[in-house]
């Protein structure tokens, strides 16, 4: 193992490069975490073209968290109520191979699922798809970006025929207006608003605006920033178009050469009138009209979103119409344009690419469409009609399966649904039924693990060689530079053994992970995400290299010409354009009412990390966020005589938790704030999941856990 390595941060989907040396590297003194434990040292990689060198808290304290609370040998019990004890991997793997076998001829194949993750390398995602949707012949494999950015995924693929962010990160400094919205930039993708913020405050001319309904640190440095009430951005985004329409600022030759559908868009937008979107929006139409004023005037307008459009029961219909604001002013395609959905986990994008979600096939593919089934059967060797033509179960539908009993197996990997899933009573209700759980991961304890019958102990980042891609769509190599711990094994090695053991032996017959992604590369050829120019070999050679990547353009890793997709304003649909939506706003599903009078909506904070696991382990970015909190309005503390620091009883339709009040003005009158990063192993009756509903976006079933209405009392018990 060489003394420093190049690899990519496995936090956010922003993918920053680092470079991590030994903790005594160089004749250097012995780098220690606080207790004074030997970690290897981190430092950004300056050459990567993502972050240029930038590293945020978490990637800079990585390291700190690989050795502690590490899985180290496989468990198993025979229920719930009884110890795990200690078993051979081949003791494990039989047992969980006799039983997948048992449950396929009795239930059939739809009765196993797998819940996968954005923590995945892409080689991990890609055999994972082979054994459930090629070999078991289910499509029942999702994963925790299901919650994270599936609506993004649904959009593009019915506005552009097909998946993919269009834009690229150099495109946030040669933008003249970024349209941030439902993304907290600055604390959940702090490298990317570096980025931003930097160019915003060198250049005069350019505009930022911000939308959310916190006064987040994003926020702040915007020049106008539309503090809209929870689930009325279509209305904005109407809104918004409708100046847009009536001023003229359109580019009618894009709209007529290269889209569908705007006479019908532009009827609707006839709805939208300032004075009634600003009124539902809970905004000034002065605002209003300036945001309009600024998308319209500027030359290059990028639009970035996450979370918080995309988890929304009307998440893909959100995305669809900020699209149709590109598509009406032909921001698309261009340096400085474009709509951006950044991704939250650091390889989400290897799982598109890899068909990692119930709806896809690698390769960007559909599996609702029979020639792409076709095409995957044939690459798989697999007989016609193995991939089932129906769409399998999404994360929550795999919970509903197991209070049916229609689920006989669940295969958790790298995520923890008893924390990150919404109403966490009846998620874990119907997790403690589950006739057979395996659960593979890096860390005991999770609060997971508590509902396993099996677990298996993976081999993490930095013990693994596999590739990641981030929300640009540029992959890197991520060598193993450390030993995993015990007998902990990479994901891949592991699905592909009990392929192996199911008799799929020509399936999987890989001997490393290069092996496996060479395979898949080819999957990719000729489609939007085409990677065949891309491999380990080079990538160690060459550094990260962005797709498309194609092997015709093998001399050359990054072509200028495919750095944005659609730079030639042609779109993978049958007829080569883009298409409008045209959707009026539902609000949300679960309103406020006077039972329920606020809005709750729930967030992540800088130095965390989704559920902890890594993050909860690490001394500084626990000091730095020791607690959770709820942000409540002075307004309603001063009604509900609620002083700072004291606790609120918040009660949802569905359950309850208790937090400490942050009276501030940065959260709107009407909606409350809790970060969602406490389970159970962290605090006690605080997991902001206990309050949430699992109503989703029809289109993308993503869950609206950005919203949902509750009940606060002060607590006068404690
Ligand atoms: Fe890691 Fe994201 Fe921070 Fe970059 S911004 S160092 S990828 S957590």
């Amino acid at each position: 193992m060489s003394e420093s390595t190049k690899t990519l941060c496995p936090y956010c989907g922003v993918g920053c490069g680092l470079e991590v040396s030994p903790p005594a590297a160089r004749g250097q003194a012995t780098h220690r975490d606080s207790q004074g434990t030997p970690i290897w040292k981190v430092k950004g990689d300056r050459a990567h073209p993502s972050s240029e060198g930038m590293v945020c808290v978490k990637g800079a304290t990585v390291s700190e968290s690989l050795s502690k609370n590490r899985l180290k040998a496989p468990m198993m019990r025979e229920s719930l109520d009884r110890p795990f004890r200690r078993v051979s991997w081949d003791e494990a793997l039989g047992a969980i191979v006799q039983r997948l076998q048992t449950v396929r001829f009795t239930q059939g194949p739809e009765a196993i699922c797998m819940y996968g993750s954005g923590q995945f390398q892409t080689e991990d995602y890609y055999i994972a798809q082979k054994l459930l949707k090629g070999c078991l012949g289910t499509n029942n494999f999702d994963a925790n970006s299901r919650l994270c950015m599936s609506s993004a995924v649904a959009g593009y693929i019915q506005s552009f025929g097909s998946d993919g962010p269009p834009p690229c990160y150099d495109d946030l400094e040669k933008t003249d207006c970024a349209f941030l919205i439902g993304t907290n930039t600055a604390e959940c993708h702090p490298i990317v608003f570096n980025r931003l913020r930097k160019h915003h405050k060198r250049n005069k001319h350019v505009k930022l605006i911000v939308v959310d309904p916190r006064r987040t640190s994003t926020a702040e440095t915007a020049d106008l920033h539309l503090a809209i009430k929870p689930g009325t951005d279509i209305d904005l985004l109407n809104g918004i178009a409708h100046l847009l329409l009536k001023a003229g600022d359109l580019n009618t030759l894009f709209i007529d050469e290269c889209t569908s559908g705007f006479a019908q868009y532009a009827q609707i937008l006839e709805h939208y009138p300032p004075e009634m979107v600003a009124d539902r929006c809970g905004i000034a139409i002065e605002d209003l009209e300036t945001a309009a004023r600024y998308w319209g005037e500027s030359d290059r307008v990028l639009s970035l979103w996450s979370m918080g459009m995309n988890q929304s029961s009307e998440g893909t219909a959100k995305v669809r119409t900020l699209i149709n604001l590109h598509l009406m002013t032909a921001q698309i395609g261009r340096p400085g344009a474009g709509p951006f959905s950044l991704t939250g986990q650091p390889n989400a994008m290897g799982g598109r690419e890899a068909g990692g979600l119930a709806n896809l096939l690698p390769g960007y593919r559909l599996v609702k469409n029979a020639e792409h089934r076709r095409e995957i059967e044939q690459f798989w060797g697999v007989p016609p009609g193995r991939i089932a033509p129906e769409v399998g179960r999404t994360a929550w539908e795999m919970i509903t399966g197991l209070e049916t009993g229609e689920v006989g197996v669940l295969w958790i990997a790298a995520t923890n649904p008893a924390v990150s899933m919404p109403d966490l009573e009846r998620t874990k209700a119907a997790l403690r039924r589950s006739p057979f759980t395996i659960y593979q991961d890096a860390y005991y304890p999770t609060e997971t693990a508590e509902f396993a019958h099996v677990i298996l102990p993976a081999a993490q980042w930095s013990e693994k060689t596999g590739v990641m891609t981030n929300s640009e769509r540029t992959v890197t190599l991520c060598p193993a530079f450390r030993r995993p711990p015990g007998q902990a094994r990479p994901d891949w090695e592991i699905f592909a053994e009990v392929g192996r053991r199911l008799g799929f032996r020509e399936q999987f017959p890989f001997a490393n992970s290069a092996e496996v992604y060479a395979e898949f590369v080819r999957v990719t050829r000729d489609r939007v995400c085409d990677m065949t120019g891309i491999s380990h070999a080079r990538l160690l050679e060459q550094g990260p290299i962005q797709w498309p990547c194609p092997l015709e353009e093998t001399e050359i890793a990054n072509p200028p010409n495919l750095k944005r997709l659609y730079s030639d304003w042609r779109f993978p649909t049958p007829d080569g354009r883009a298409r409008f939506a045209a959707y009026h706003s539902k609000g949300l599903a679960e309103p406020p009412n006077p039972d329920y009078p606020f809005v709750l909506t729930t967030g992540r904070l800088y130095g965390h990390w989704h559920t902890q696991t890594r993050t909860g382990r690490i001394e500084k970015t626990t000091k730095m966020h020791p607690n959770p909190f709820i942000e409540i309005h002075p307004r309603h503390a001063a009604q509900l005589g609620i002083a700072d620091g004291e606790m609120v009883e918040v009660r949802s339709r569905r359950g309850h938790a208790r937090f400490p009040a942050k009276i501030t003005r940065a959260i709107a009158p009407g909606t409350v704030f809790v970060p969602m990063h406490w389970g159970a192993l962290w605090a006690d009756n605080a997991e902001a999941n206990a309050l949430t509903h699992p109503h989703a976006c029809p289109d993308s079933g993503q869950p609206e856990l950005k919203a949902c209405a509750v009940a606060l009392a002060k607590v006068t018990d404690a």
